[in-house]
């Protein structure tokens, strides 16, 4: 498959990152049973912990929720990592999840089974051209998505994830406070639409998201029952967040999912979220939403390569080896501490709508 133009401007190729995550994930029964019990031994030896995102394999789900971790959306995978007693936390999704956690806890170790299981939206918003940016528009205050580099959010006063954004950005619109949004443009355009905020924004994207495609989610609603729901990430573009009956985080559309009484959904973020919708409600049934039309090709096809990365075998490398450590400067740390203790206040502080 060519190469994109994303993937040249920023120097990263999505075949590298699906192959490596392919070959991580070729393992038998008997394998994954013995990884598995060694994994289960060392977080007990080590008072370790699992974190895990809605969007790694399954199979790490599973694991992660019966040895007593979390597998949640990066609000809750950052609140958790930080309140949990254990001293090692073994965080499954990209780097910009265990630089959250090692921000929120320093002196806790934070291992990744593949540290470069990255994001387009990280890498899109380089340190120095976003330093250049808002040093070019010093009136605005600075709100970044959790999606972004450490240093990234050191330079910002804010950090939001998806499920508590609007509610953030509605108290800067209130008081009519301008202000800057990286990296994601479709996430501040919602943002903007919900909320009237004054928003210059960055122009990034995530290459998952950005594959879903408007026309063919009508179509493929047309043809399903009457009572199917639409269930969209706001990483998606305008044209595909405007057909959903539900707009939130991935918890948040789990959540709904499981509240709803109807009983079929499309589902437009990563597939990965769907191993969890259905294994909460076996009597409905989650749909993918659609990347392209027939003939068209797909760059991710609804599966973050990244996220795939994540595997068993890394789990237990990391442990056993002490491989994948996360490490930030004590500096950037105590910066970019602020712009995410300042999240964790609000949305301690206010209901959220999940
Ligand atoms: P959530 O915070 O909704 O889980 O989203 C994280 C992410 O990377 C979505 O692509
Ligand atoms: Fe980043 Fe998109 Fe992957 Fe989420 S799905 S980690 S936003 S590339």
């Amino acid at each position: 498959m060519k190469t994109s133009l994303l993937e040249k401007k920023y120097n990263f190729n999505l075949e590298t990152a699906k192959s490596r995550a392919f070959e991580q994930q070729q393992i038998t029964v008997n394998e994954k049973k013995e990884i598995e019990s060694k994994i289960k031994e060392e977080l007990k030896r080590q008072n370790a912990i699992l974190i895990s995102h809605y969007y790694v394999d399954g199979l790490l789900q599973d694991l992660t929720l019966s040895t007593g971790g979390t597998v949640s959306d990066s609000l809750e995978m950052a609140r958790f990592g930080k309140e949990h007693s254990a001293t090692t936390l073994v965080v499954s999704g990209v780097k910009f999840m265990g630089e959250t956690a090692k921000i929120l806890s320093p002196e806790k170790r934070i291992l990744m089974p593949d540290v470069e299981a990255t994001c387009s939206l990280d890498l899109g918003c380089p340190v120095d051209d976003f330093t250049r940016f808002c040093d070019e528009n010093p009136e605005r205050i600075v709100v970044v998505y959790a999606n972004t580099s450490a240093a990234v959010k050191a330079r910002a006063d804010w950090t939001v994830t998806s499920s508590c954004a609007v509610d953030i950005v509605k108290h800067f619109a209130k008081e009519k406070i301008p202000i800057i949004f990286a990296p994601d443009k479709h996430l501040g355009q919602y943002i903007r639409e919900n909320t009237g905020a004054d928003m210059l924004l960055w122009d990034g994207h995530c290459v998952v998201h950005d594959e879903f495609k408007a026309f063919e989610l009508k179509e493929m609603k047309q043809n399903l029952n009457a009572d199917t729901l639409v269930l969209v990430h706001p990483e998606s573009p305008k044209s595909v967040v405007e057909q959903a009956d539900f707009i939130g985080s991935t918890s948040q559309m789990l959540n709904f999912s499981i509240k709803s009484k109807a009983k079929n959904f499309i589902v437009a973020t990563d597939g990965g979220l769907l191993h969890s919708m259905r294994k909460a409600s076996l009597d409905k049934v989650f749909y993918e939403a659609p990347t392209a039309g027939s003939g068209a090709t797909c760059k991710s096809c609804a599966y973050c390569p990244w996220m795939a990365m994540n595997s068993l075998k890394g789990i237990l490398n990391a442990l056993k080896n002490g491989v994948g450590e996360i490490l930030v400067s004590n500096e950037t740390i105590k910066k970019a501490n602020t712009s995410l203790e300042r999240m964790l206040d609000f949305t301690k502080n206010n209901v959220q709508k999940n």
